[in-house]
């Protein structure tokens, strides 16, 4: 009998691609020697392949091959930004049928589909053609589990949070577990849009989907949240918790960086082997968001006027009315004699290097997870989705970094470097290495992600038989 067949399907961005690839290989290598296709979108599937070795890549994952579907949107779309949403709507009407007739055109019926969470027409396609179908949401335990209440946030009042109103720091109290924690400001930023707007629809359409596949997986691990994954157990019977997934990879097959859509530029890793250790402040953004040249001027001021070295990764589409030209010549200066600045930065490696003191982070889920893995303290200004969500809890649960969302000001960050780099460091310190701790404790033999792969594994091959 041949070995069970698992279709993975991403969300078509940097920050799902990555987590459901290093799952993918883990299914593929590590784990369970299981054939597994893995669906990109067209788009994204010229970009990975150009950027990977694919013959050691296909020597270290003989099974392990990658399909595409159209992701209905034209190739000059820049797919960042504000413009990230058309792919929500693009990919519910094109590439729904297209991945069904990918599917019926497999040589090997699937075992099971993974699916991302805001992916959920491949729910509908495996219902119809009698697959069992997991989903995987990609962000934390805990914006999970807000998402599922988007409704009752409706129906409380609470939606739409009206920025710069003095009621943006009530909190919130209609969703257990996080009744003293999160505030209206916290919530995703998509409670700031009115209740029929169609993006907040698309959410709400997207989380009562996703509850009817079989069992939920996401990358965090059982002991960061703890409460939060026993309330969304009343919602799916299997929670499998198999995060932090970049540290599983790095013990079973060393492929950091094969799931990287963008150039990556290893230069900085000599830069920081030539500073002290943990001196250094790393910043970066991630894939999506974009910023004003406003914005970057206040990073870049409070950077340097902190004094601190700090690590910058620009990509080249990170602002949005770029103008290189109106760079002050003392930032300039001061980054020359103290910063290094590069367009994408093998984040795991920096984070993980001994100069690395703190991270600036707009908390995207993956790097929220790399930072804490690695013991990094962090600053968060989140901009996005889960991003409000995760750096409330940074500051306020795991109590790992500050938070200074809905401020973007040169005296605050350099204020908040200070603080994290030293004045402020030893409030954090502890947290931030206990937690380390508890992550790389979740992978090891008899850890809770290291049991929660195993069984998904098992669970995998028992529909299989
Ligand atoms: N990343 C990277 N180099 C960079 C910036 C980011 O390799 O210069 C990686 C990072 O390690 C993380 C991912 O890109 O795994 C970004 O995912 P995240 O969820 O943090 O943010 P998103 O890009 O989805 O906003």
């Amino acid at each position: 009998m041949d070995a069970p067949h698992v279709v993975l399907l991403p969300f078509p961005a940097q920050g799902h691609i990555k987590p459901m690839l290093m799952l993918a290989q883990l299914l593929c290598h590590g784990a369970g020697g299981f054939n597994i296709t893995f669906v990109n979108t067209e788009h994204n599937h010229r970009r990975l392949l150009n950027l990977i070795d694919q013959t050691a890549f296909s020597r270290r994952f003989p099974t392990l091959q990658f399909m595409s579907i159209p992701d209905g949107l034209s190739p000059e779309h820049p797919r960042t930004g504000p413009s990230l949403v058309d792919l929500f709507f693009s990919t519910s009407s094109v590439s729904k049928p297209e991945f069904r007739n990918l599917i019926v055109s497999l040589s090997q019926e699937p075992t099971c589909i993974i699916a991302d969470g805001i992916m959920s027409f491949a729910i509908d396609v495996a219902d119809e053609l009698g697959i069992p179908v997991i989903t995987f949401r990609t962000y934390s335990a805990t914006c999970t589990w807000i998402y599922f209440h988007l409704q009752k946030l409706i129906r409380d009042g609470e939606i739409p949070v009206v920025e710069g109103n003095g009621d943006m720091d009530k909190h919130i109290s209609c969703i257990s577990g996080l009744e003293n924690i999160l505030r209206r400001r916290d919530l995703p930023n998509i409670c700031r849009l009115e209740p029929d707007n169609p993006i907040l629809q698309f959410y709400i359409t997207q989380a009562s989907k996703m509850a009817r596949a079989s069992a939920l997986i996401l990358n965090t691990f059982q002991e960061l949240e703890t409460p939060i994954i026993s309330h969304l157990q009343s919602i799916f019977p299997t929670v499998y918790t198999i995060g932090p997934l970049h540290l599983h990879t790095l013990i079973d097959s060393p492929s950091k960086n094969s799931s990287s859509l963008i150039q990556i530029d290893e230069s900085c890793i000599k830069w920081l082997d030539s500073r002290h250790p943990k001196s250094v402040l790393y910043v970066s953004f991630g894939s999506v968001i974009v910023l004003s040249h406003d914005q970057l001027l206040e990073f870049w001021y409070g950077l340097v006027n902190s004094g601190k070295p700090f690590l910058w990764a620009i990509r080249p589409d990170l602002v949005v009315d770029n103008e290189p030209n109106k760079i002050p010549d003392e930032l300039k200066l001061a980054t020359k004699e103290r910063g290094c600045i590069v367009s994408w930065a093998p984040q795991e490696d920096v984070l993980s290097h001994q100069a690395i003191g703190g991270f600036l982070t707009h908390s995207g889920w993956n790097s929220t997870l790399e930072s804490i893995t690695f013991g990094v303290p962090m600053i968060c200004w989140p901009m996005i989705v889960d991003q409000l969500v995760n750096s409330r809890c940074v500051s306020e649960i795991w109590k790992v970094g500050f938070d200074m969302k809905d401020t973007c000001d040169r005296s605050t960050v350099e204020k908040l470097v200070r603080d994290l780099m030293e004045d402020k460091r030893e409030e954090i310190m502890e947290s931030t290495v206990k937690n380390a701790r508890l992550a790389h404790d979740s992978i090891l033999e008899g850890g809770s992600s290291h049991g929660n792969i195993k069984k998904l594994v098992q669970d995998i091959i028992s529909i299989h038989s």
